[in-house]
């Protein structure tokens, strides 16, 4: 078992104390950065601990598709896009012209009523995320679904919209470029409280349904993807709402670990590591 991170826990508190901006500021990101150095030796000595315990995870690999691999510097294409656990983030990219196969409307309650394209998910997600709502309600807690599937064109729109209100570099931030959108993957979504008052918003982290989301997605195969302290790793600020399905047992080693969908691969930034 892994020591626990004091490190992180001390940024996990500097973050909360940093109040419930809605995206990570530039002050913020600065101040983080000056935490960095203590998380890093932290995180490093964490990722040996882990491969002591597994040498399976250093062999994991995430296999790009080098012929389409686009010029632009620092990010490939993905060889495998319709892999259950598949790594999508500011390194790694979809195919252009990738469309899951398998998109099937979940039956669980929005914050809204349409039957449109962000309900979707694949069906192996689709049906985990039913199973998981309903053991929620037992347990009286009550989740909506918000946004799931984005296709490739969405989230150009999207991207591009951000872009026009921030600027470039402020929306990289909190939006994901197109093609590397978990949403683009139908294994994502974004969920919040029945009422939908918090939605993608940063008070849905104080909501009993997020503690027991951060306590349970696993078990039906969904993990926090972008967890609070893991900013540098993950690329992200903390989202408490945003949860990717993997699979069980990934979702399970990635919870018990404490780590992220990166470093479950290995594959944590050159700059979140050199920084
Ligand atoms: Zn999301």
């Amino acid at each position: 078992m892994l020591k626990p991170i004091f490190a992180a826990t001390a940024l996990s508190s500097f973050i909360l104390m940093a109040g419930c901006s809605s995206a990570l500021t530039s002050e913020h990101e600065k101040e983080q950065k000056e935490e960095q150095p203590s998380s890093q030796e932290t995180e490093k000595e964490a990722e040996t601990d882990k491969n002591n315990d597994s040498k399976e995870s250093a062999q994991r690999q995430v296999e790009v598709d080098e012929a389409a691999t686009p010029a632009q510097a620092g990010l490939q294409t993905l060889a495998h896009p319709e892999s259950i656990p598949v790594l999508v983030n500011k390194q790694y990219s979809l195919p252009e012209d990738y469309k899951p196969a398998d998109l099937i409307y979940p039956n669980v309650d929005f914050i809204f009523e349409d039957k449109i394209e962000k309900r979707m998910m694949r069906e192996e997600a689709g049906k985990a995320l039913e199973l998981m709502f309903q053991a929620a309600e037992k347990d009286n807690m009550h989740f909506a679904g918000v946004s799931a599937y984005r296709s490739h064109q969405t989230q150009i729109t999207v991207f591009n919209n951000y872009v026009a209100k921030d600027g470039e570099e402020k929306a990289k931030t909190y939006s994901a470029m197109p093609g590397t959108s978990e949403h683009e993957t139908g294994l994502a979504i974004d969920v919040t409280t029945h009422d939908g008052a918090c939605a993608a918003q940063d008070c849905f982290g104080d909501t009993n349904e997020a503690a027991w989301l951060a306590e349970h997605a696993h078990e039906y195969g969904f993990i926090i993807r972008y967890p609070e302290g893991k900013e540098n790793i993950t690329g992200y600020k903390y989202e408490p709402w945003h949860i990717r399905y993997v699979g069980v047992d990934t979702a399970t080693e990635i919870f018990e670990a404490k780590i992220t969908l990166e470093e479950y691969y290995n594959a944590v930034p050159v700059e979140a590591v050199s920084e």
